[in-house]
């Protein structure tokens, strides 16, 4: 785990042993699933370091200061994990909800979380569009966070309702951003939203430019958002 070391120390965090030994429990288990069932593309040792747990973590960039302790998080759309778990390893504070809608990813899920013995971390098997309406988890998290799930205008109808007022989407993008931020800007605004900050990230680990934008939740979603599963996608708000 020595490029994720590296990396992580750009950033301002010092991963310590146990923290690696994690990594390297999750890196495993990963690659292991990864034979039966489809959690991603990249499975060699050096490039899940820097693709999947360094780019998590950059995550931390954009977390609230001061920050509360604990801070309440939900990964919406978390996949294998992606941003959630590399971010829980880390930081011990954190009080984490991973939602995903695949069963069978909601499996490995379950299996590596035991494995790592994370405590602290909800898993929920649900779509966004449903989940968000149950007053369990609706404008209840500090932070919202979600990687590689829907372009700008979809991700805050399915996001920004799980924030609470005063807490703050953080949503991972790369390529080109102003054209997707000007896109959403309607969204934005009719799900309680306003614009915070971009922040780049540039690190020599990773090979394009990519950044972190910042949507700070300042009203109350109206009630009748997220609209029904599907929806969102299909006919986004413009
Ligand atoms: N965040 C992960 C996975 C990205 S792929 C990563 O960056 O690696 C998007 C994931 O979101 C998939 O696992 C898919 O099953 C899940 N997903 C898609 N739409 C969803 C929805 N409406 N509610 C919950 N999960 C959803």
């Amino acid at each position: 785990m020595k490029k994720l070391l590296e990396g992580a120390k750009k950033l301002g965090l010092e991963l310590t042993p146990g923290h690696l030994e994690k990594f390297e429990v999750y890196y495993r288990e990963l690659a292991d699933w990864n034979r039966k069932i489809n959690l991603t593309s990249v499975t060699v040792y050096e490039e899940v370091q820097i693709t999947h747990f360094l780019d998590s973590l950059t995550v931390i960039a954009g977390f609230p200061s001061p920050q509360d302790k604990p801070l309440s998080i939900i990964d919406v759309g978390t996949g294998a994990g992606f941003p959630g778990i590399p971010l829980r390893i880390a930081r011990s504070d954190i009080q984490l909800v991973l939602l995903e809608a695949t069963a069978k990813k909601v499996e490995f899920l379950r299996h590596v979380t035991l494995k790592l013995e994370l405590d602290g971390v909800e898993i929920v098997r649900g779509r966004a569009e449903d989940i968000a309406h149950d007053d369990r988890y609706r404008e209840k998290f500090r932070v919202v966070v979600s990687r590689a799930l829907a372009p700008l205008n979809v991700l805050v109808e399915l996001t920004l309702p799980f924030c609470a007022v005063g807490g703050r989407l953080i949503a991972q993008k790369k390529g080109e951003i102003i054209g997707e931020i000007n896109d959403a800007s309607r969204a934005v605004n009719v799900l309680g939203g306003k614009i915070g900050e971009v922040r780049d990230i540039t690190l020599d680990e990773f090979d394009d430019d990519r950044c972190l934008i910042i949507i700070d939740k300042v009203k109350t979603s109206p009630p009748q958002y997220p609209r029904r599963p599907g929806i969102p996608v299909k006919k986004p708000i413009i």
